[in-house]
């Protein structure tokens, strides 16, 4: 090739020809450094058809300046990249973007200098310096990185550097990992589990594409059921991709991995250090690592040679991107199957209605798990109704639920109470002039939260300190806290049962691995009696002496009203009762509810999964949503609310009128103000046939709207906010 096509990494532009100097090779997916103007930019090489731009003449080419020393993008991933691009409605250098997620890591080779404690002390101690050599114990990283994690400047540990106290130690940035060993323990299945690993072990030999629905009850083992699969593929030298949706959940799963397979997979997140980054990027591109555990992102990923992916609680919605690219794991994952022509496993006990319908109609294989690893036996479900048995008044647990726990407590065994909601009160207000705390920047109110005595913004991160008096009236000592938080039910718990250790575990205490993994080894140890969570305890967990669950407020998801509200209540509750009795010991579940006739808690109370699923299935083909129909959202925004409402307008007034789609707004979006931004929304209706997509992108070429405005596509939204 001596002239050709870029993606390149610049919003504004697009696709750009270069000349290739004779002296260079390049080929589709090299990723190069490319003139322009005065500056350089990173480029993908692709293919010219696929890339449809004005060419620039011969005699204006510029050179590519240089191929980055990675290897290039493989036609499967440039597809995949292609195809998220078009379906989300989303830039193809956004995409593009999530594969090279790691700017170091197309430099090449590399070391690094990271700094440890020598053991020796400074010649003066100073507050700052005993504050970073306490919190760096153990440690290694870079400057920045260990100044982040002490919280003492860059300029306090150049000074311990200086005295000899921290070290330096070269390492080689790309240092091998650790190697699984595909024979290195065995699992004990049961006949089941046995069916089902060795299908999917088969699936992954003949190379195929092949996507499979694993509807597995809570306890049933579904994770050891992939091991050998996964085995499968380590024999072979092909790379596996396990995705899952909370890095909380991450531990859990290394633990058993390693049990498994003698070391511990490639783990991939958001918070990872630069330097972990790159490593495991090159790693992934070389073919180097083997297993790859990681959130959503983990799925772009440069894999030299995969072989199986596996979703794990494909329910949920955490595989839902909301912003940038807003595309869903779960169905990106089963395209890049396609493209890579192997098995992809959505796994879970509370299946997506969506997924229920693929394996129904017979494009996903679906394999089943009916009961629980080891004889346990599923939880006894009971109803709990508010209305004939309230709580005392400011309480929230009745009392036949307490009751629960202290038998649990008297026996030694421990309690879940599971309420999704974070903080202390959902809202706050004065007693004297019913002033109310409002985030300034949503419409939303501010979460109290006791443990870091703030008042918080679940949505933009607003923080501010509870005030001594009212802002409005000026009453001292006049707030309320309305409504429970999951720190309030840890504070009842602890006035009715003064003698349990009670432990809060929401993405506020669990925020890192390492604090998920302290959890868990406490719960283990059974140093904990009653664990109050969020939705962040429902899955993953295997607490043996978990015996009792309650929730809190069944009625709670059902009051939002959006479209998968049932559903996502069934899948909470079913999944957080499955936390109960997964030992020995047969396992109880209170549901707390003033609605025991709503459907959904009926099928829940009688353990019918299938009743539930058909009646949602009814409810979703009547009113034309997924999977019998298709939703799109458009949102636009602007700092400023009469442009924002204008350019809505504007957008309703040019909408197609077409037979299979309907277009409901412009409204003010129920989070009307987010982050600064007013925001307006239309939705789409259609028909599953039609072309959602292009209608949209049509559409919305036409308009010529301010360049503060932003309009955001969400095909397929979970959010309706
Ligand atoms: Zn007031
Ligand atoms: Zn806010």
């Amino acid at each position: 090739m001596n002239r050709v096509r870029c993606l390149v990494f610049n919003a504004a532009l697009g696709p750009l020809d270069y000349r290739v100097p004779d002296n260079m090779t390049v080929e589709y997916g090299s990723i190069v450094v490319a003139p322009l103007g005065p500056r350089q930019i990173i480029g993908i090489v692709w293919e010219e058809e696929r890339l449809p731009t004005d060419p620039v003449p011969e005699n204006k080419l510029r050179p590519i300046l240089e191929v980055l020393p990675v290897p290039p993008l493989r036609p499967e991933l440039r597809r995949l990249i292609e195809w998220t691009a078009n379906y989300y409605c989303a830039p193809l250098t956004s995409v593009a973007r999530m594969v090279i997620s790691s700017g170091g890591a197309l430099r090449g080779p590399a070391t690094i200098t990271e700094y440890r404690l020598s053991g020796g002390l400074p010649e003066r101690m100073t507050p700052k310096r005993e504050q970073a050599m306490g919190a760096l114990e153990g440690e290694q990283a870079t400057i920045r990185e260990l100044a982040e994690l002490a919280d003492v400047s860059d300029g306090v540990l150049r000074g311990l550097v200086n005295q000899g106290v921290l070290e330096p130690v070269v390492v080689d940035c790309d240092r091998p990992y650790p190697r699984a060993d595909d024979a290195h323990a065995t699992v004990e299945l049961n006949e089941q589990q046995t069916a089902v690993a060795r299908q999917l072990a088969e699936a992954v030999q003949s190379r195929k594409f092949a996507p499979y629905l694993l509807d597995g009850v809570t306890g049933s083992g579904k994770t050891e059921t992939y091991f050998e699969p996964m085995a499968a593929a380590l024999r072979m030298g092909r790379q596996v991709l396990v995705l899952l949706p909370e890095i909380a959940l991450t531990e859990a799963f290394l633990r058993r991995f390693e049990d498994r397979f003698g070391a511990p997979p490639i783990v991939w997140h958001s918070s990872l250090k630069s330097t972990e980054r790159r490593r495991a990027w090159r790693a992934i591109a070389s073919g180097q690592a083997q297993v790859v555990v990681g959130a959503r992102s983990a799925l772009f990923l440069p894999y030299a040679n995969l072989g199986l992916i596996v979703v794990d609680e494909a329910h949920e919605i955490s595989f839902k991107q909301d912003e940038g690219v807003r595309y869903n794991a779960r169905d990106v994952a089963v395209m890049r199957a396609r493209f890579e022509k192997i098995p992809v496993v959505l796994a879970s006990a509370t299946p997506a209605l969506e997924s229920l319908q693929m394996a129904e109609s017979g494009i996903y294989e679906r394999l089943d798990l009916p009961s629980r690893y080891g004889g346990a036996q599923l939880p006894e479900i009971r109803i709990v109704n508010l209305t004939e048995e309230p709580p005392e008044r400011g309480r929230w647990l009745a009392p036949s639920l307490t009751r629960e726990l202290f038998v649990r407590l008297e026996r030694g065994e421990q309690s879940l109470l599971f309420l999704n909601r974070r903080g202390y009160a959902p809202l706050t207000l004065c007693r004297n002039c019913g002033f109310r705390f409002q985030c300034t920047n949503c419409s939303a109110w501010l979460v109290e939260h006791r443990f870091s005595k703030r008042l918080a913004c679940h949505h933009c991160g607003h923080e501010e300190k509870p005030p001594l008096n009212c802002p409005e009236c000026g009453e001292p000592e006049c707030l309320v806290a309305c409504g429970p938080g999951v720190e309030r039910i840890a504070d009842e718990v602890a006035e009715i049962l003064p003698d349990a250790r009670v432990a809060v575990a929401t993405s506020d205490t669990l925020n890192t691995p390492e604090k998920a993994a302290e959890f868990v080894a406490q719960a283990e140890a059974k140093a904990i009696d009653v664990i109050v969570g969020t939705q962040l305890v429902t899955k993953g967990f295997h607490f043996p002496e978990l015996t009792l669950v309650g929730v809190v407020d069944a009625d709670l998801g059902l009051e939002g009203g959006d479209l998968r509200a049932a559903e996502r209540t069934y899948q909470q509750v079913a999944q957080v009762a499955g936390r109960a009795g997964r030992g020995a010991k047969p396992g109880t579940v209170l549901i707390q509810t003033r609605h025991p006739e709503a459907p959904v808690i009926e099928a829940l109370a009688a353990g019918d999964r299938d009743a539930f699923y058909d009646a949602e299935t009814e409810a979703r083909r009547h009113a034309g949503a997924p999977p019998f129909g298709r939703w799109a959202a458009i949102i636009v925004s602007s700092e400023d609310e009469t442009e924002a409402r204008e350019a809505a307008r504007a957008i309703g007034g040019t909408a197609p009128h077409l037979q299979d789609i309907a277009i409901l707004g412009p409204a003010p979006a129920p989070m009307a103000l987010l982050r600064g931004r007013y925001r307006y929304r239309l939705l789409v209706n259609a028909r599953r046939s039609a072309q959602v997509q292009d209608v949209i992108r049509d559409w919305l070429a036409k308009l010529d709207l301010p360049r503060t405005v932003r309009v955001s596509i969400d095909i397929d939204p979970y959010s309706f906010v």
